[in-house]
Formats: structure tokens, sequence, C-alpha cells
């Protein structure tokens, strides 16, 4: 079915966040028809459904800046990890490594950790870990009955979690090569749930929205790559379709390809994400696990791991290893409502600015801005836009 059917059909579902039957039954509700909404919340700009041409360019220049940021994606190799293991007479399904689509697939693998985790289970259940994977996770449990605490080291704003962009889409996600067909299922089932989720949450009281996206490359795509045509995502992306060189104004591209997808704000999504939580009766700890015997000395004898890189200590995940990223954000451009990638750079526009990366430092532990990498990816940012040419 694609997004058109699937929307017609679906007209008079629910709209609450916890009301999952709209979603389980497939269907959206109708926030987007009601009036007040912005109309940036309800889709891309359809003006240019006929090709790119007359996008607004970006305005770099050093003075626009108004922040620079680093997080550390908790990137595995081999991908995300869902599964259960038992220490002593605690249940733990650990939930963590979601590289640079922790955003993206927060719901989706956090479905998959609860559903493996949770039947048979009576009593209080914890959940290690505040950002999008944590909450998403506990608000799951909630859902499905259970009194939840989550214990963290730290909370929103201060997450890796408020450090991304908020593309949804599985980004730095895991190396092919090291991609099992069990990954490959479980990857499949948690974006389908994922993707559904978020569709439930557009509009502005959790910063979701959708949002045009033009890849740029100047060979041809790789058609097995998550963009290709051959994607196992493919029907999640909306408005897919190549843009002839009449219909684009990226200068110098012969390779560029149009969809749609979900955009997350970060800020506004997880602090409402938060309040959902407290809402609904959730407890919040702030404190750090040293071990697995804190865990286990812990009164839940259900436990989620969802630590991002903190697993690496906690659960001795030699895998998992940061993957620097660094974000330069310039004064919002409300006119900008399109996203676009190319090589390593990527453009992103939020409320709060416009979204400037990227780099990816795999094994790079510092969280200080690499200066010198900012002028260059402005300057770099700042000639890919400057070169836009009528079409
Ligand atoms: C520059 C950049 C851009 C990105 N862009 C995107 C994007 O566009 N789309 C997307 O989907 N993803 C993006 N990401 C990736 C995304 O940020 C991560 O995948 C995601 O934040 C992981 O979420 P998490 O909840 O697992 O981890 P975190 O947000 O790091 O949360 C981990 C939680 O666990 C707690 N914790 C850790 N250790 C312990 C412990 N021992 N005891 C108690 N608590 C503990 C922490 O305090 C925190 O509350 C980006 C990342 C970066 C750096």
């Amino acid at each position: 079915m694609n997004r058109r059917h699937f929307l017609r059909r679906c007209g008079a579902a629910g709209t609450s966040l916890l009301a999952t039957s709209a979603l389980l039954s497939g269907c959206i509700p109708t926030t987007a028809k009601r009036a007040g909404v912005q109309r940036s919340y309800l889709a891309p700009d359809t003006s240019f459904t006929s090709g790119a041409c007359g996008l607004p360019p970006v305005h770099v220049a050093a003075e626009r800046e108004i922040r620079t940021v680093v997080g550390l994606r908790p990137y595995r190799p081999s991908g995300f990890v869902v599964r259960m293991e038992q220490l002593g007479d605690t249940r733990v399904v650990h939930n963590y490594g979601h590289g640079g689509a922790g955003i993206t697939l927060s719901w989706g693998t956090s479905k998959l950790a609860v559903d493996l985790g949770a039947p048979g289970h009576r009593g209080p259940v914890a959940v290690l870990g505040c950002g999008a994977v944590g909450l998403a996770n506990a608000i799951l449990l909630q859902e499905a009955g259970y009194e939840v605490t989550i214990y963290a080291k730290a909370l929103p704003p201060e997450t890796t979690s408020n450090i991304a962009g908020g593309q949804w889409f599985p980004a730095y996600l895991s190396d092919p090569a090291k991609r099992t067909p069990e990954f490959n299922a479980q990857l499949l089932a948690a974006a389908d749930y994922a993707y559904r989720r978020y569709q439930i949450m557009v509009g502005p009281r959790y910063g979701v929205r959708w949002m045009r996206n033009y890849f740029l490359n100047h060979k041809a795509f790789n058609e097995s790559g998550y963009i290709g045509t051959q994607s196992p995502l493919r029907a999640m992306m909306p408005e897919y379709r190549d843009l002839a060189s009449g219909e684009h104004p990226f200068a110098g591209y012969e390779h560029v390809r149009q969809l749609d997808t979900p955009i997350i704000e970060p800020p506004v999504y997880l602090a409402a994400m938060l309040d959902e939580f407290r809402i609904a009766g959730g407890k919040v700890q702030v404190r750090e696990l040293a071990d697995r015997a804190a865990i286990i000395a812990l009164p839940e004898k259900l436990v989620f791991n969802c630590t991002g890189l903190g697993a690496k200590g906690l659960f001795d995940d030699a895998e998992l290893t940061p993957v620097k990223g660094q974000l330069t954000i310039l004064l919002p451009q409300p006119e900008v409502q399109y996203a676009v990638a190319h090589g390593d750079l990527y453009m992103f526009p939020r409320s709060d600015g416009i979204l400037l990366g990227g780099t990816h430092e795999e094994g790079n532990w510092s969280l200080a801005p690499d200066l010198e990498r900012k002028r260059e990816i402005l300057a770099e940012h700042k000639a890919f836009f400057d070169a836009f040419r009528a079409c």
C-alpha cells in the first residue's frame, strides 16, 4: 500500500500518543487536518513536486553561526543489539547500539525489545537510559500496563539524542559486510514500526514533520543501499524519484534522487516524551549504574538496557565504539523546507536553526569541537549553495 492509499484508508483514526490501537490497525490520525497546525507540519512543500527548481539556498556565513555541537554515535559494525540475558534473578533486555539512527529506530527496536522481554513478567520494570531509545522503550512498557522507573546518568537535554539532527533515516547504522539475515529482519521490523509510530506524532507538540530530501551523487547510486531502488525500506520513502538535470539547481551533480522522510526535532521531541512518561505515572531516578551487580541489586527484576554508548562499559561490549559527529547550526531560515546530502555533507532545516554536517570519526571519544573542520564544512556548504543555478 503506498502512502496516499494508506492515508485515505485511515481518515478516522485516533490521535493520542498512548492510543496505539490506530497504529496497530495501520491507521494514521487526522491531526494534520486540524485548523491551527502550521503548514510545514503537514507535508513538504508540494509546489516543487515536479522538481527542485526554485529551492531557496541556505545563507552560509560564519556570522550566522549560533552554535557548534558534538555527539558520539553508539556504533556497532554488526548493528544494534536487541536480545535478552539472565543476570541472577534479573531478566535484562538489551536495546542499544543504534549508531547514527537512534532517533529513527528507537520506537521500532523498543517494540522488538518489549515483545521479547515483557511476556510473562509481573511487577515493576526498570529502563536504564533516558535518550530517544530509553524513552520510547519506557512509554511502550507503560502502554503494556507496567509501572516503570527510568534510571539514567543524564536526562534530556544532556543526552546524545539531543545532539542528533533528527532525520528519519538509517544512516551510519552498521557495516553492510557485517549484517546478518537475522539483523536485516530485525531492522526491517523496527523501521516499519518506527515509521508508522512517528506518523501519529506529526505536529508541533512532538516536533515531527514531513520533509523533502535530495541525495546527490557524481556517480550512479548503489541500488542495493538504503536509498537504492532495491532498498528493503523503499516502501517507506514516498515521493521517491530521480530528477533530470533541468529539474534541480544542484550544479555539477548528475545523479539527484528525491524522497520524503519524517524529521524529528530532538529538543522538542525528547522534552515532550519525558513529559508524556511522567504524566503516565513514570518515575525517574538520576543515577549511574556502575556494573552488573548494581543492576542485579535494583528492585525491578525486568530491566531494559537502553544506555547507548554506556553499554560498552556496563556490559563489556567490545564492538561498541563512538563515532564522533559535529554539527554547526546557523540562524533559522524558515523558507528552507528541504534537506540535502552529498558526500559527507548534509543540511537539515529545523525550527531552531539550519544544521550543517557532517563528520563521522570512528573511535574518537572527544567531545571537543574541531574548529578547523568546522571552517572547512562551512566553506564547503557555502560553495555548494552559492553554486545553485536557475532551472
Ligand atoms: C551529529 C549527530 C547527528 C545525528 N543525527 C541523527 C539523525 O539525523 N537521525 C537519527 O536517527 N540519529 C541521529 N544520530 C544518532 C543518535 O543521536 C543516536 O543513535 C541516539 O542518540 C542513540 O540514542 P540512545 O537513547 O541509545 O543513547 P543516548 O541518547 O546517549 O542515551 C543514553 C542514556 O543512557 C544513560 N546512561 C549511559 N550509561 C549509563 C549508566 N551506566 N547508568 C545509567 N545511565 C546511563 C545516559 O545518561 C542517557 O540517558 C546523530 C548523532 C550525532 C552525534
